[in-house]
């Protein structure tokens, strides 16, 4: 098993869509970003990413780098979780706290946990959502943006010639 954390925070911009794990937030300015602005997506890339000691979201898709430019967050979440299964590890769980003062969280929790759930190949009940405000305190507090911290944890998945050598071994 293995853990790891991911944060991320993006100014809002009036006229841009707020996107949010892959779930479109109406009424509401949207991130500011090179990509989406889909900050729980890029949180959870980069803890997923951690867990597997595989660097961080800027190196694998950097935002000078103009095939990411107004990318789709969720499909840099999909290749991070090939990549993973690729280095032999599957995703157990994943919890994300988002930060902000508006929009209210709660009542898009399933929306974004069924998003999530689908990219990371997972049951709906393996991804926590909480939402929660700053108390009106510093730069999430005025309003200016939002920040979101995840955590997740992987299973090594076993090889399956070793998994078959254990079988015959009896080990
Ligand atoms: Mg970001």
């Amino acid at each position: 098993m293995r853990v790891g954390i991911g944060y991320d925070s993006h100014r809002f911009e009036p006229g841009r869509l707020l996107v949010l794990g892959g779930v479109h937030v109406p009424e509401h300015p949207g991130l500011k970003g090179h990509s989406d602005g889909d900050a729980v997506a890029h949180a959870l890339t980069d803890a997923l990413l951690g867990a597997a000691a595989l660097g961080d979201i800027g190196q694998h898709f950097p935002d000078t780098d103009d095939r990411w430019s107004g990318a789709n967050s969720m499909e840099l979440l999909a290749a991070t979780v090939r990549l993973i299964e690729q280095h032999n590890y599957q995703v157990v769980n994943a919890d994300i706290t988002v930060v902000t003062e508006s929009p209210p969280i709660r009542p898009w929790v399933d929306a974004i946990a069924e998003s999530l759930a689908t990219r990371l190949r997972i049951a709906r009940t393996s991804i926590s959502i909480k939402g929660k405000t700053n108390e009106g305190l510093g730069w999430i507090g005025r309003g200016e943006g939002l920040a979101v911290m995840a955590v997740a944890l992987l299973d090594q998945i076993g090889d399956i010639d070793t998994l078959h050598a254990s079988i015959r071994t009896g080990g």
